[in-house]
């Protein structure tokens, strides 16, 4: 195992930052501090943008070959593949996800992220056209150059994989700003790197708060593309901040996503699919199914179930295998799920399940929040309309295919939806009609490096993930070449 890593990675090496001011990453669990990490500045930021600059134009990761660039990160894959627990250990610590998520599902994810990326290196084609026959017409596919990315804290490696990987694979240079909150397996995977073979300059990484290093990012000059995953709001401020130097962005924000589940559906199946839908992670998903529609005529029955299945939940200790629900990972988020449940009670939803504060023996000092279930709510009700981003779920009633359509879309968000059903005609149907960028068919929470993830409406803009996720990391230039005589007319272009 190797040492905890708490500097900046600037130009291939661990340095405290210029002003040397550190901040505390604590562990959401206990509210014990982990580590003391070096808190970048916009003179950090300056450094690991020149050094990103100086590896995009000349060195060794300017110079190699496609193929090699993939090599280094199928490499890295099998590295972080190999290290998993490692891995995982440290972002359960950081972040307070159950153990089982973070060295089974989110590691072995992020490992195979890297991998498919990193075969995708040397099979990247432009085209050719035939504009008339006197010229040739080629397109040429090329890095956007440095990429800033910008990351939340909850799936802190994962989420920062969907950027790092297709930008390196294609030879951009990457300055990563992790969250505050849960840096460390940023920073560890950065030797991961090196070790890798990752030359300096081509991945630096600057843990700092949001609204300085971020927001120097989406100004920075020499940074020429953002991808942000995190807030609606803070999504739209780093688009104004990227206004003034014409970035191109991409951005994976909120979400209010409907779980709809009609009377012929396979009820049991639902049941689960709407308890992962919103209790994996603690709730702290922009998929989380936090809108479930149910069907009147079913209502009463699913709810019963649902509410005796979500009971069952074992919220504690996120080290322990066992565990299924943790602690919600910042005070600030804590207390704004608190905040929400109250909401939700004085608008007059009925609290089935949950609405306190964790308060088992082994939930300690941390941010535990119950799985918590409200009924009869309206969808005009704040509960149904705002992201809470925790273990709260809304339950609203509806009547018919087309009442339930209208719920599931009356809502600012549209990244992700889903419908249990057995009718394959109503399973299309609402496929084709619901407002989202995934949809799901009686099932919740798939997700794959090969499916194009992002969202509509508020949820987004670009995609991430699959062969979509390459146009986001790249320029289409236009080459025309001109086989035919030189014009006998200058003021005539051709
Ligand atoms: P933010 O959007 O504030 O944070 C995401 C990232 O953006 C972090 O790295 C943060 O840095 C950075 N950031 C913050 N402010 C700025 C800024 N002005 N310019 C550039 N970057 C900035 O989300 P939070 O982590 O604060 O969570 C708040 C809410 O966001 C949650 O309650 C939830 O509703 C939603 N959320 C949605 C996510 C999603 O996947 N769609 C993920 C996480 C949160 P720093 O950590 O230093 O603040």
């Amino acid at each position: 195992m190797s040492s905890l890593k708490t500097d900046l990675f600037i130009d291939g090496a661990y340095a405290p930052a210029a002003s040397g001011r550190r901040f505390a990453t604590v562990n959401p669990a206990t509210g014990e501090t982990i580590a003391e990490v070096a808190e970048a500045g916009k003179a950090d930021l300056d450094r690991a943008v020149a050094s990103a600059r100086k590896a995009f134009e000349s060195g060794p990761w300017a110079a190699m070959k496609p193929r090699q660039r993939g090599r280094i990160l199928t490499r890295a894959a099998e590295l972080l593949l190999s290290r998993a627990d490692e891995f995982g250990n440290l972002e359960t610590q950081d972040n307070g996800k159950p153990i089982f998520e973070a060295a089974k599902i989110d590691m072995p994810a992020a490992a195979e992220c890297l991998s498919y990326f990193g075969e995708y290196a040397d099979k990247l084609y432009g085209d050719t056209y035939p504009p008339r026959p006197d010229a040739f017409l080629m397109t040429m596919r090329e890095p956007v150059g440095v990429v800033g990315a910008i990351t939340p804290w909850n799936f802190p490696l994962l989420q920062a994989m969907w950027k790092i990987a297709p930008a390196l694979a294609l030879g951009n240079a990457v300055v990563l700003k992790p969250a505050s909150a849960t840096p460390l397996t940023a920073l560890l995977f950065a030797e991961l790197l090196t070790e890798a073979g990752l030359p300096p300059g081509a991945f630096q990484v600057v843990p700092g708060p949001g609204p300085v290093v971020g927001q120097a990012m989406a100004e920075h000059p020499g940074i020429d593309k953002i991808s942000f995953t995190g807030e609606t709001e803070t999504g739209k401020a780093i688009l104004r901040a990227a206004a003034g130097t014409v970035k191109r962005v991409s951005m994976e924000l909120g979400g209010k996503s409907p779980n709809v589940v009609f009377a012929d559906a396979d009820l049991d199946q639902a049941v689960f699919g709407a308890v992962s839908g919103i209790f994996a992670a603690t709730g702290q998903t922009c998929i989380a199914g936090s809108r479930l529609l149910v069907q009147d005529s079913i209502y009463d029955s699913f709810v019963e179930k649902l509410v005796g299945v979500a009971r069952t939940a074992r919220m504690g200790d996120p080290m322990d295998p066992a565990t299924q629900v943790g602690p919600v990972t910042t005070p600030p988020q804590f207390a704004k799920v608190l905040e929400y449940i109250d909401v939700a009670r004085q608008e007059g939803a009925t609290l089935l399940l949950g609405g306190q504060r964790g308060n088992a023996p082994e939930c300690g000092g941390g941010w535990f929040v119950q799985p918590t279930i409200f009924g009869d709510v309206r969808n005009d009700m704040r509960i149904a309309q705002e992201e809470v981003f925790g273990p709260v779920l809304s339950i609203i009633r509806f009547k018919d295919e087309e009442d339930a359509l209208r719920i599931a879309n009356d809502v600012r968000f549209g990244l992700a939806a889903a419908v249990w059903t057995s009718d394959i005609g109503r399973a299309l149907r609402m496929s084709e009609k619901l407002q989202a960028g995934t949809v799901w068919v009686n099932t919740y929470r798939a997700i794959s490096y090969l499916a194009p993830f992002g969202g509509y409406k508020d949820s987004g803009l670009g995609r991430e993930n699959g062969i979509d996720a390459i146009r986001e990391y790249l320029q289409v230039k236009s080459v025309w070449i001109n086989s035919g005589a030189v014009a006998g007319n200058p003021f005539v272009m051709r």
